[in-house]
């Protein structure tokens, strides 16, 4: 038997592999506005903040522990852009079509204060007057004690990431052995405050927590929480990626079908990336108390023709691209003291000019290219 490919873990710092392009303050007219388009005629829609590169998890896919360890050199605080310097860009976002906002990381719920964040932004709206479709992604491990700060302080909904129901599983996925019954726990707590629907995204990796795929959809069934399996992606550049770990969303959808009747649900908006399906009744119609689930299928099935998001760092680095090897220093812009007119300006010409569609070329790239690409992090730039 062939021997399993040892996994390298390159010892450089991935954050600032590129270094992020200089944005020069231009005229600053503002003119380029809402509706705007990006040269794959793509809109901006969706934000997605990451207010911590830190994590209390050491997810093997994510945050390995041999990169992420203990001597692990984190931001600064001072590098961090701060909860104003956010609402700033962020009004320039919501100016150009932002209507999303995410707030993720690293463990968002980590950053200190996070509910006077999330006011300030569910006070903002959009140009025609409507409230932003404000939510957050978090491990879950802080939220029994956080629901209901984060539902006073303005926010609608969430995503919890779980990976499985078995503790032996989820313990060796977040290597910081976690309990499942913790993160259950916190899902439940953020729905008896109102902040749903709650969905759970839980990533699938081959040979790792496979078995746990029918018994998360039995759990969740008509629980009000929306399941959703994520394709292990070939995000950064340090969890030792290998197209084998990936189970393709189509054989995950087999084996539930094997297990109960599911209905193909149509889209929900323009840029939402799961494919949706339903619990279906004796009829084979769809059962709205028993509820859906969905894929998110980034490596077998791209997604980037409709591709709305744009992705802010905690640094203040915008990148356009969930697999871009450098971002563009809106927070140099911001702190040399550039006007709004300016930061939207600047913000409206990288939308314009972006190409960005890695998914959906990724098969073809030479066979090697995952191993020496240069990426950024998803815990610094956010999910
Ligand atoms: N710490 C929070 C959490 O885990 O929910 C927010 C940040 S995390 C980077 C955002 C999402 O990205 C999580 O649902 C996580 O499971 C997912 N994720 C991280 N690395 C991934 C990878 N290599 N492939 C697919 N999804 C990944
Ligand atoms: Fe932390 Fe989320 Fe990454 Fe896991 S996926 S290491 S919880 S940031
Ligand atoms: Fe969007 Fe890039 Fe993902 Fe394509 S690969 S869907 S462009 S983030």
């Amino acid at each position: 038997m062939a021997s399993p490919t040892p996994r390298v873990f390159p010892l450089i710092d991935e954050r600032t592999l590129g270094q992020p392009m200089a944005l020069t303050p231009g005229a600053g007219t503002g003119a380029l506005a809402a509706g705007m388009l990006d040269t794959l005629q793509r809109p901006l829609r969706d934000l997605r903040i990451s207010v911590t590169d830190r994590c209390n998890f050491r997810c093997s896919y994510c945050m390995p522990k041999e990169v992420f360890h203990k001597d692990y050199a984190y931001l600064p605080h001072s590098a961090l852009l701060s909860f104003e310097e956010i609402i700033q860009l962020t009004r320039q976002f919501v100016a150009l079509g932002v209507q999303k906002i995410r707030l993720t990381g690293g463990e968002p719920l980590l950053r200190k204060n996070i509910e006077l964040l999330i006011e300030k932004l569910a006070a903002l709206t959009t140009p025609d007057g409507k409230a932003l479709d404000l939510t957050l992604t978090t491990n879950g491990s802080l939220l029994t004690k956080k629901a209901r700060s984060l539902k006073d302080a303005g926010l609608q909904r969430l995503t919890v990431s779980l990976d499985g129901l078995d503790d032996a599983v989820f313990k060796a996925m977040n290597d910081v052995d976690f309990p499942v019954a913790d993160v259950l726990n916190g899902i439940e707590a953020a729905q008896a405050v109102g902040l749903g629907p709650v969905k759970v995204n839980m990533v699938v990796k081959r040979g790792t927590n496979e078995q746990e795929i029918v018994p998360m959809a039995r759990h969740f069934k008509g629980s009000g929480v929306i399941l959703r399996y994520i394709e292990f992606m070939d995000v950064g550049a340090t969890n030792g990626w290998r197209m084998d770990d990936v189970l393709p969303s189509g054989e995950v959808l087999e084996r539930l079908r094997a297990e109960m009747p599911l209905v193909a649900l149509r889209k929900g908006h323009p840029g939402d990336t799961a494919q949706r399906y339903g619990h279906a009744d004796s009829q084979g119609q769809h059962d709205p108390s028993a509820g859906e689930l969905g894929f998110i299928s980034s490596v077998t099935q791209a997604f980037c023709g409709d591709c709305n998001r744009a992705r802010l760092s905690t640094e203040g680095q915008l990148y356009l691209c969930l697999f871009a090897g450098q971002g563009h220093d809106l927070r140099s812009l911001l702190r040399s003291g550039a006007s709004e007119e300016q930061l939207r300006d600047a913000i409206a010409t990288v939308w314009g000019a972006r190409t960005d569609r890695y998914s959906a070329t990724r098969g073809m790239q030479p066979p090697d290219a995952g191993s020496t690409q240069r990426r950024v992090e998803m815990s610094y730039i956010g999910g």
